[in-house]
């Protein structure tokens, strides 16, 4: 078949190919731990349900303003002001399909063909994949003292004239790194002054724990909105529990909303009425919402964090906010049981019904991310079952399900 050579370089989302997998070994009813789920597992909140169901049973669900609908940005504009301290323009504020194609939309939008975009490793897994996408080049920043944390000077020795753009996400997916304020002020300052755009995907903002501070990257610059290098990419899946709902939006300067809004007229036309409608009501809506969900994470983050202290050789940078972690597995890999987090990741899986995602997708080798937005059972369970398929000194004989399994590879 002639697929295109480009399309042909775009790897699988192996996250939802993972998601894909547990959930047909769950319809045979195997006992399957999913700790791979980006998502919280709480109901939608109600004031999203009944924004919506006003509009759905109004019967009048028609194309809205591509780049979204002014009451849907009322509340954009409305939430930048409280959580960003930032006054902004409806014209300032384009609402998308997700933070995915918001992210889509903006590389799109400024990308030339081999421009290239700095990425801070350990990384969210579709940002090299759509700088692929728009012909850039994705260069990836390691940082080299074994922390999760990004270093300027690794950045600015990454930094080219092809540099078009930096994407920073903290809250971090895969590592739970929260960046400290100080980096963000220094790549800041430097983007504005190299003219680089700064990309901030700001979608776990909320999601920190034990008093670690997120501050909006707009504290560290003086210069206007619509002259600023900092691009901010917001949404609801992470926060209010929306993934389903595909809501995202990026604020940026008037320009870059009227071209990305080109864009998306002439893809996807608009997001859906309803599902704005649904963004309206969250984002109206009560934010204990948002509260909750992070007392829930921190907790379950704590019991994560005590259940990995017991197991012998994992090393863990302790998460600081979102729902994941990304432990060093390199006390078993490579070994005779696996040679990469690859082949880690499935052969727990396989053995234990466990499901997590390899770290080599976020530029992390050696290293599985887990999520813990799941139940605190299912959290200790996982990693009982994961300790049982790697760990000499747990005990050899395991309950998985109703089924009782000894460890003979070890
Ligand atoms: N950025 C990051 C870092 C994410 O983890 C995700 C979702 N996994 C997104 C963006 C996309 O969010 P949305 O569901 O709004 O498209």
């Amino acid at each position: 078949m002639n697929i295109s050579r480009l399309a042909r370089t775009i790897a699988k989302s192996p996250t939802f190919a993972l998601n894909e997998e547990a959930r047909i070994l769950r319809e045979r009813g195997e006992p399957v731990i999913n700790m791979s789920i980006g998502e919280p597992k709480n109901k939608t909140p109600i004031t999203a349900i009944l924004s919506s169901a006003t509009k759905l049973s109004g019967g009048d669900i028609k194309y809205t303003p591509p780049d979204g609908t002014p009451s849907l940005k009322k509340a954009i504009i409305r939430y930048t002001e409280e959580n960003y301290n930032k006054v902004i323009a409806p014209e300032n504020v384009i609402v998308s399909a997700g933070a995915k194609q918001s992210i889509f939309n903006i590389l799109f939008s400024i990308i030339n063909p081999q421009d290239e975009v700095i990425i801070l490793a350990p990384h969210w897994v579709s940002y090299p994949e759509m700088v692929k996408m728009v012909y850039g080049i994705p260069v990836i920043v390691t940082p080299e003292d074994g922390t999760f944390h990004p270093r300027m000077e690794d950045i600015e020795r990454a930094v080219s004239s092809y540099t078009k753009a930096v994407i920073v996400n903290s809250p971090n997916n895969p590592s739970g790194e929260v960046y400290s304020n100080d980096f963000i002020a220094q790549i800041v300052d430097y983007c504005e002054r190299k003219n680089i755009f700064l990309i901030m995907d700001d979608i776990y903002h909320k999601l920190t724990f034990d008093g670690a501070v997120w501050k909006p990257a707009y504290n560290y610059t003086n210069v206007d909105i619509e002259n600023t290098m900092v691009i901010v990419v917001n949404g609801i899946a992470k926060l209010y529990g929306m993934t389903g709902f595909r809501i995202g939006w990026v604020v940026t300067n008037r320009k870059l909303v009227e071209v990305m809004t080109n864009v998306q007229a002439q893809t996807t036309s608009c997001t859906s009425a309803l599902l704005q409608a649904a963004a309206e009501g969250a984002l109206n809506g009560m934010q204990s919402v948002v509260e909750n969900l992070r007392l829930t994470f921190q907790n379950n983050k704590r019991v994560l964090v005590e259940e990995l202290k017991a197991f012998n050789g994992i090393r863990l940078i302790q998460p600081k906010g979102t729902f994941y972690a990304l432990p060093d597995f390199r006390a078993y890999i490579p070994s005779s049981l696996a040679k990469d987090s690859m082949e880690l990741s499935q052969l727990i899986l396989k053995k234990a019904l466990v499901v997590t995602v390899p770290g080599n997708e976020f530029g992390m080798e050696g290293h599985l991310r887990l999520s813990y937005a799941g139940s605190v059972k299912d959290i200790k369970e996982g990693i009982e079952r994961i300790k049982w398929v790697l760990d000499p000194t747990s005990p050899s004989e395991i309950y998985i399900g109703d089924r009782k399994l000894v460890r003979d590879w070890l």
